[in-house]
This record gives C-alpha cells, sequence and structure tokens, in this order.
C-alpha cells in the first residue's frame, strides 16, 4: 500500500472533501497508536480476556478422512458475540476512544458487525446507532434483538436493495452530519483509506495465531488458506499472514447465490470490473447498462456488490485464488461439517465449506486451513427453511 492507501490502482480515498480531515485524523491516531506498547497492551488484554483469544486450530479428523487431504479449522466462531467481527469493533472502539469521539455509528449485514460494535459500545459506555437494512432487519431478527438488547439503536434503511449497500450509504451519510463527534466503525477490508489497512491489522491476529499453531502442530507451512469473501476482513485476517510465503495457495471463496451464469450473484472477484463504491476503487458487480448491480446471496454477510481493495489488488498479482459457492452448495456444505465435526458455521463460512467439499484444488495429504469466521446461530430461521431434515 502506498501513503494514499493505494494497492495497486485499488483503494484510495473518493469520497466528500468534508470527510478529509476526519480520515486523516484517524489515518494519523491510528499509526501512532499501532506504535504504542500501552495501546498494543491494552488491545491484546481485552482479545484475551474479553474475546477469549486466542482461539483454537481444530484438527477436522473426519471430514479430513473423506477428503484424502487434512483439514484444520480455524476458530473465530468462537469467539465472543460468535465471528471475527469483534476483533475488529475493539480496535476501532480503542481508537475512538483516543481520538475524543463520544458516539458511534456503524453499518451491519447479517448483524454480526452491529452486534459486535453494540458489545464494544455497553462495554465502554458509548452511545451506539447501528445502520441495516429493513430486508437483512427482516431475515436476521435474532441479531436485531441482541443488539437492542446491548443499548444500540437500530435503524432499518428502506431504500434500493434494502440490504448492506443502503445501509453503508446511510452510515456514511450520518458521518457526513456527526463528524466532530463521531467514528464510523466499518465492518470490513473497505471504504476509504485508511479503513482497508487497519481493519486488516485488527483482523490479522487471526492469520498470525493460526501460523502459529500450524507450524507447532505440524511443523511446516500449509499448502492452502480458505476464506469465504465478502467485503473481505476475516480472508485478509487469516491471509495477510501467509502472503509472502508463496507455496501458501489462498483461496478466497465468495457467494455465487444462484449461479456465476445468472445476475443473481454477490461475486465482485469472479464476475465485477473496477469501479468506485463507499470510497474507494475495487472490484464491483455492474448491470450491462453501467450501473452498480444488487448482490444476491442466501447469507446477508456475503451480500455485498464490492469487495476490499487490497483483495482485488491480490487477484490482480495473481497472488488469490478465486473460487465461488452457490448458495445451494452452502447449505450443502453446513450440513455436512455440522453431521461431521459437530460444528455448525455461520451460512457465510458455509460457503467455504461447500467449497472444500467439491474442490479439485487440493491433493492427497496436504494441509490446508478453513478459517471458520463465525458460528451458525443467527442463521437456525434459513437453514430450517432451506435444510430438510427426517
Ligand atoms: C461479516 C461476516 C462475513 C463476511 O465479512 P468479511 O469482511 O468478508 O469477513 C463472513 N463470515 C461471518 C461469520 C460474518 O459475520
Amino acid at each position: 500500500m502506498n501513503k494514499n492507501g493505494h494497492f495497486g490502482i485499488f483503494g484510495g480515498r473518493y469520497v466528500p472533501e468534508t470527510l478529509f480531515s476526519a480520515l486523516d485524523d484517524l489515518y494519523k491516531t491510528y499509526i501512532k497508536l499501532k506504535k504504542t506498547p500501552s495501546f498494543r497492551k491494552e488491545f491484546n488484554k481485552l482479545l484475551k480476556d474479553y474475546v477469549g483469544r486466542p482461539t483454537p486450530l481444530t484438527y477436522a479428523k473426519r471430514l479430513s478422512n473423506e477428503l484424502g487431504f487434512e483439514v484444520y479449522l480455524k476458530r473465530e466462531d468462537l469467539n465472543h458475540t460468535g465471528s471475527h467481527k469483534i476483533n475488529n469493533a475493539l480496535g476501532q472502539l480503542l481508537v475512538a476512544k483516543h481520538m475524543g469521539k463520544s458516539r458511534i455509528i456503524a453499518e451491519t449485514g447479517a448483524g454480526q458487525h452491529g452486534v459486535a460494535t453494540a458489545t464494544a459500545c455497553a462495554l465502554f459506555g458509548y452511545e451506539c446507532v447501528i445502520y441495516m437494512g429493513s430486508e437483512d432487519v427482516k431475515r436476521q431478527q435474532l441479531n436485531v434483538y441482541r443488539m437492542k438488547l446491548l443499548g444500540a439503536t437500530v435503524v432499518s434503511v428502506d431504500a434500493g436493495s434494502k440490504t448492506l449497500k443502503e445501509a453503508t450509504t446511510e452510515a456514511i451519510r450520518d458521518w457526513l452530519k456527526n463528524v466532530e463527534n463521531t467514528h464510523y466503525i466499518i465492518g470490513s477490508v473497505v471504504g476509504p483509506h485508511p479503513y482497508p489497512s487497519m481493519v486488516r491489522e485488527f483482523q490479522s491476529i487471526i492469520g498470525v495465531e493460526a501460523k502459529k499453531q500450524i507450524l507447532k502442530e505440524r511443523g511446516r507451512l500449509p499448502d492452502g488458506v480458505v476464506a469465504c469473501v465478502g467485503g473481505g476482513s476475516n480472508a485478509m485476517g487469516v491471509f495477510s499472514a501467509f502472503v509472502k510465503d508463496v507455496s501458501v495457495k489462498l483461496v478466497a471463496v465468495e457467494g455465487s447465490g444462484l449461479g456465476l451464469d445468472t445476475s443473481e450473484h454477490a461475486a465482485p472477484l469472479s464476475k465485477g470490473r473496477p469501479g468506485i463504491l463507499h470510497g474507494a476503487l475495487s472490484y464491483l458487480l455492474y448491470s450491462d447498462l453501467g450501473q452498480i448491480e444488487l448482490a444476491h446471496s442466501i447469507s446477508a454477510g456475503l451480500d455485498y456488490p464490492g469487495v476490499g481493495p487490497e483483495l482485488s489488488y491480490l487477484k490482480d498479482e495473481e497472488r488469490l485464488t478465486v473460487r465461488a459457492a452457490t448458495d445451494e452448495t452452502a447449505l450443502i456444505g453446513c450440513k455436512w461439517v455440522s453431521q461431521l465435526e459437530g460444528v455448525i458455521p455461520a451460512l457465510e463460512t458455509s460457503h467455504a465449506f461447500g467449497y472444500l467439499k467439491e474442490t479439485k484444488d487440493f491433493k492427497r495429504d496436504d494441509i490446508v486451513i478453513l478459517n471458520v469466521s463465525g458460528r451458525g446461530d443467527k442463521d437456525m430461521s434459513t437453514l430450517q427453511n432451506r435444510i430438510e431434515l427426517d
């Protein structure tokens, strides 16, 4: 990344001028804090005593037997609040505190980032407003209630596709109005500089731990690391420790909805073109007329037409192996790992499992780490409607 936040042509800061000084402040504060031992100590203590880190690396024995290669699960589902999102929410809340902000806003899709942000705000006594598309409010009712129980205000956004894209637009609008006292906690490696690199750094603990754990357990690097991709924060979190290890295949699994050949998917790395959305240049979904396309995925956390700029860059550098899994494949993956390993993954993560079940990317005795970005509790009503059990 260069000093303007570009990864190759991607990234940057395409925002109204009103936000420039806020983003500069954020970058400067963050860079300073990152090097401050007391900040690092405070953050690490929270990760240990509150989040429950380090998360385990679990050998998936029955799944490995079936696949013929060896699969380890990095258990972000065991974090407090049930996904990797809490790592970033706490990191950014600490930064906001040091900047003297008193109010926090955030966008959310599946509600996991909203819950993580509401949790961090409760812990530190902050006012918290969460923007969420009205469609997502409907399909993620459990998380909406959790956010409210934690003391947050949830604003239902009724525009456009009524999902994450519009929720993000509304959050940016709020920030423009209230930038003096408000910090916007973006939930993925997207948005204007410095968010993509800052969020990646807060999530990089996933890869740092996983690398240490696999080296201790097996004495060598894995052959592959697999993660699902919405905006890309759990993927960048686990990939970043391995980007320089070129023998390690980094597999990004997007949601291909009803199929890559339809217009109903959420796969900008597979099918998108570079363009600007929410302050940064990245791969995006476009219609034939050049409009930003609505994304479709069974999982609200993948239902976004853009993807992080660094992942866009790694794809163009051919460092990334880009794959996709349909809604149907994700449902199969979910049931498969639930019954083979006793781990019920989030629908987002289920795309990675569905991919793994079908893939020919690995050979016998390869070692593969799959990042279990979250647990499936929030998805029970969707699963009940879609997976028939005797
Ligand atoms: C939010 C979420 C995702 C997608 O977001 P990324 O930024 O791509 O990680 C994936 N899995 C879970 C469990 C989530 O909550």
